[in-house]
């Protein structure tokens, strides 16, 4: 039977897993809330409960995945398959996963940070296929990065690189949830949307009263300060991808996450405004894409590391 390789997706909401071919093909999927509020054991436990469910879907056992890989937010040890800790689940710091997963599965386990699973997906099997050097952001409550150079996933020397969105656009800028100034992130994920047009307008609401999906909808319809929202974020952002086109000369940028919903005219001011401030040679040779496999990127690309390993040795 030909190899098959679980991607598993760690978020502080839901767990979501996929069992996936060799070729990034995902052949079912399973999903159950994380309930990160009990602790990395349980959640644990959840996940390799979860890889037995997923396997019983396709007829399987856990036993018959070649390989299981995990995608973690937060910094992570990959040579040591630790999660070092996460910004939004409660407990996880210094967390063993694949330790523990390796012991209730008596699977080979991988980890990597999430939003590089996802590049790495995108990569191999997504929008990115077929180029060799490439990023990924992750537009969404945050900014997510992963890089791929030469084929390979870029993680720097203690797996703290590509925090694309802790990039600095604005020296002494607003606060970023990491706790410095003027990171891309504080600008352009969602969460600084929805602040920056709270603060525009002079808006005294609850910050759940409306989303960063409503002020693009209101940009849409031609709303005066969400259109400028909306615009100045697609500026910041090309302001962050110049930066990066500049360091890496990139033949790809796939951006993914909820903004996504954006649509075209969003990706084209960014392209504009990339086109504007980048040397012609570095923007000429590439590509600023909407990812192909969305939401499931992290898994894919997750259960593909694990497959890389497996074929090759040596991490993806
Ligand atoms: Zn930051």
């Amino acid at each position: 039977m030909a190899k098959r390789y679980v991607g598993i997706d760690l978020g502080g909401t839901n767990l979501k897993l996929g069992l996936v071919s060799a070729a990034g093909e995902v052949l079912a999927s399973h999903s159950v809330p994380t309930e990160a509020d009990r602790g990395p054991a349980h959640v644990l436990s959840r996940m390799a409960a979860a890889v037995g469910d997923l396997c019983a879907k396709a007829g399987l056992r856990a036993a018959d995945a070649a390989a299981v890989g995990v995608g973690s937010p937060g910094p992570v040890d990959t040579a040591r398959g630790v999660v070092l800790q996460t910004p939004n689940m409660a407990g996880w710091k210094n967390v063993p996963v694949t330790a523990v997963l390796r012991k209730k599965l008596r699977r080979p386990v991988r980890l990597e940070n999430d939003a590089n699973a996802a590049a790495y997906g995108e990569f191999r099997c997504g929008a990115a296929r077929g180029t060799s050097d490439m990023f990924l952001l992750t537009l969404g409550t945050g900014i997510g990065g992963g890089i791929v150079l030469g084929g390979r996933l870029f993680r720097g020397t203690s797996d703290t690189g590509a925090e694309l969105g802790h990039i600095i656009i604005q020296g002494g800028g607003r606060v970023c949830g990491c706790g410095n100034r003027g990171c891309l992130e504080a600008y352009a994920s969602a969460t600084a949307v929805v602040e920056r047009f709270r603060q525009e307008a002079g808006v005294i609401a609850n910050r759940n009263e409306f989303s960063c999906k409503d002020i693009f909808d209101a940009a849409a319809q031609g709303q005066g300060i969400a259109r400028r929202i909306v615009a100045e974020t697609a500026d910041y952002l090309a302001v962050g991808i110049t930066s990066l086109l500049h360091v890496l000369n990139p033949e790809m940028v796939v951006l993914t996450g909820g903004m996504m919903g954006a649509g075209k005219p969003f990706l084209d001011r960014i392209r504009r405004g990339v086109r504007e401030m980048a040397f012609p040679s570095a923007s000429r040779a590439c590509r600023i894409c909407w990812s192909t496999l969305g939401g499931d990127a992290g898994i894919i690309g997750a259960a593909l590391a694990a497959e890389a390993l497996d074929r090759t040795g040596r991490p993806a």
